[in-house]
């Protein structure tokens, strides 16, 4: 039988790639390059799934109901250049580089870099067992990266651009500042490699962990009950981190996939009233300009909070200080 995404991956490799990268002197990434392809079509295919849960959650059982969607358009532009650009360079190409070579320059130097089947060799022969346990361990420190970047000022000047959107819908998952999603792969690909993720294993999870990541965002009333919001991120969760009194320094409900590191350290807030999202302080450019206003008024915004505390002015009005009550 035709594997439809081997097929379509061979042609868009084909018709696209070949030509350029022999066009370019390239063909040393011939291999590379249908690979990239293939997890290209991997991301339209997330796309879709995600257009195929979410919109109907969105439809039937909307949360807020507006007139007129103008900036959710920008967020559709930023899912398409995440999920068929930065995604499969980061997951594979990146991973792929960073693993042959700093594993190869490890092993050159008489340390061979442990996985978790060597440290724990009871999973050895358990792969099921050993990707779920990789999902939790990099949700783990997703946690970390998301909390960092609201407390480090400059940071959160980056960030509040996925806090600016006040029409947030499944969307608005994508909705980053392009040094803030190096950032994110970067860390993801350190905690990746700490823990020996394979690198086919690689794309495929965060491919999974972006699916609920994205739902958590949905624009919708539909709930997982007490129990099911505990055990996975829930859309009413994830608003609460996107409501107005979250924006900034002192934020809540941090973890991305699972709520279990809020929980655990006391940064989870499981009320349902949040409906409005937004950061109030953030420029208006990052809530409803295009995309390169919005990426210029991040970088200002980053610049300026880095050089506040330089320039040792004390600036409670500033972007990233908000409080919750
Ligand atoms: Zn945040
Ligand atoms: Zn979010």
């Amino acid at each position: 039988m035709i594997d439809p995404f081997a097929w379509t991956a061979g042609w868009i490799h084909e018709t696209f790639l070949i030509p350029t990268l022999w066009r370019f002197g390239l063909m040393q990434w011939e291999d590379q390059s249908f690979a990239w392809a293939l997890f290209a079509v991997y991301g339209v295919l997330q796309i879709v799934l995600n257009y195929a849960i979410c919109l109907p959650a969105e439809r039937f059982a909307p949360l807020v109901r507006w007139e007129r969607k103008d900036s959710v358009w920008m967020d559709v532009v930023y899912t398409l250049v995440a999920r068929i650009g930065v995604f499969p360079l980061a997951t594979f190409f990146a991973f792929y580089w960073a693993q042959t070579n700093i594993n190869g320059w490890l092993t050159d130097h008489g340390y061979v870099p442990p996985t978790l089947e060597t440290l724990f060799p009871a999973l050895m022969g358990m792969p099921v067992l050993s990707f779920l346990i990789y999902a939790v361990v990099l949700d783990f420190a997703d946690y970390w990266r998301h909390r960092f970047s609201h407390t480090i000022g400059w940071w959160y000047g980056l960030h509040a651009l996925h806090h600016a959107q006040r029409q947030m819908t499944f969307w608005a998952d994508d909705r980053n500042h392009i040094v803030d999603d190096v950032i994110t792969y970067v860390w993801f690909i350190g905690a990746a490699l700490l823990i020996g993720v394979p690198p086919l294993q690689f794309p495929i999870l965060i491919l999974l962990l972006k699916l609920v990541e994205s739902f958590s965002h949905a624009n919708t009333r539909i709930s997982f009950g007490w129990l099911g919001e505990r055990l996975l991120v829930s859309p009413q969760f994830h608003r609460a981190h996107h409501g107005l009194k979250a924006a900034g320094r002192n934020s809540c409900n941090y973890g991305a996939v699972f709520p279990w590191w809020d929980m655990m350290l006391r940064t989870a807030d499981f009320r349902h009233d949040v409906v409005e999202t937004g950061d109030e302080r953030a420029p208006e450019a990052m809530a409803t300009g295009g995309w390169w206003a919005q990426q210029k008024a991040g970088l200002l915004l980053s610049w300026r909070l880095l050089t506040r505390r330089r320039r040792r002015r004390p600036a409670p009005a500033e972007v990233g200080v908000t409080t919750r009550p």
